[in-house]
């Protein structure tokens, strides 16, 4: 029987997660925003503006595009007298689940809005109720900030920590995103190494059952004619049955959705022992198990559309990573083995 681990029906939607407009150090609009990305064949962007969130859904949407309402959030280190680029960082993108939930978790009032966002702030719907929210870089604030947002109906992803100048000491103690940036676009482009794989493997060794996006962190401060360029690098796929705002993030929250920088996955299912995959050209397909155990299929005479993996019951996950003949990579989520077995994967 074969289990789909990205459903069978509906249709891939294509999604750039983490976005900057001029609502703080983007170059763009957020209406330039939504043309240029229509234009490249995306149906989703997520408006994660730095510590504003202000609402697009209504304005962007319709029936071929989809705005998801967000912002990002920092907490950022200020020991030693230290505040500029040498304190390390964390950065989370917060995507509302619903479209009429906007309420922005952990407000300050006065502190933290920087640049143009400091003209939206009148604009930020927060709970009077709530006392100014400190945010000092500690792993007891990130988390909490986590779980505030997942409680007050967000989605949250765990953004480019090279660039944050983050340490797996500090790290590997974080506790419920939902998703990794895998790979963060503008990042890469400016120079940091933000392609980090190895960073998911080790929150899947821990156990954290999280998945992978990859986004741009688009700021377009450059034209699509320069190297410099920074939207369009990192996409994720989202299959839904509809462009629907709940439809879209019930897939989020359900993992129906894959990370990419070129290459396509069009099917991924579980049969008979062995997790299949079927893809645009590949130049090479590689499982990662979650210990030390991988398997490379590579490209013979003609390009890879295909392959299989078999799945033990001593390996702890399954994922995938498709490589086109320029070096790009599509990834999957992971699948625990022992979900796979008992047929509860998702
Ligand atoms: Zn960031
Ligand atoms: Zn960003």
């Amino acid at each position: 029987m074969k289990t789909y681990l990205l459903p069978e029906q509906g249709r891939f939607f294509k999604a750039n997660l983490h976005c900057h407009t001029t609502v703080s150090d983007g170059h763009l609009t957020p209406e330039e925003i939504k043309q240029l990305y229509m234009e490249h064949g995306y149906s989703i962007v997520a408006y994660t503006d730095h510590e504003v969130l202000i609402p697009h859904h209504k304005e962007l949407s319709d029936k071929s595009f989809l705005a998801l309402n967000a912002h990002e959030l920092e907490l950022k280190e200020h020991a030693n007298g230290r505040e500029g680029r040498e304190c390390k960082r964390c950065h989370m993108c917060i995507i509302a689940l619903e479209p009429d939930n906007v309420t922005q978790t952990c407000w300050h009032r006065s502190k933290y809005v920087w640049g143009n966002a400091k003209g939206y702030m009148d604009r930020v719907e927060f709970d009077e109720n709530e006392p100014d929210y400190i945010r000092e870089y500690t792993v007891e604030n990130v988390n909490d900030a986590i779980r505030r947002a997942r409680e007050a109906g967000y989605w949250v992803t765990y953004n480019h920590p090279v660039w944050s100048l983050e340490d797996p000491e500090q790290y590997m103690k974080y506790e419920g995103f939902n998703a990794l940036e895998i790979y963060n676009h503008g990042c890469v482009v400016a120079g940091y190494d933000d392609y980090v794989p190895q960073i998911y493997d080790a929150f899947l060794r821990k156990g954290q059952r999280i998945f992978c996006v990859a986004t741009d962190d688009n700021h377009n401060a450059h034209t699509e004619d320069s190297p410099h360029f920074d939207a369009c690098g990192g996409f994720t796929m989202i299959k839904a049955d509809r462009l629907d705002y709940r439809t879209i993030t019930r897939a989020m929250e359900a993992g129906s959705f894959y990370a990419s920088t070129g290459p396509l996955i069009h099917e991924l299912w579980y049969e008979d022992g062995e997790v299949h995959i079927k893809c645009s050209p590949a130049a090479r397909i590689t499982a990662n198990y979650g210990i030390i155990k991988a398997k490379v299929q590579y490209a013979e005479k003609a390009p890879l559309t295909e392959a299989s993996f078999p799945v033990k019951s001593n390996d702890l996950y399954i994922r995938l990573t498709v490589t086109d003949a320029e070096g790009r990579n599509a990834n999957t989520n992971a699948y625990y083995v022992a979900d796979l077995l008992s047929g509860d994967a998702r």
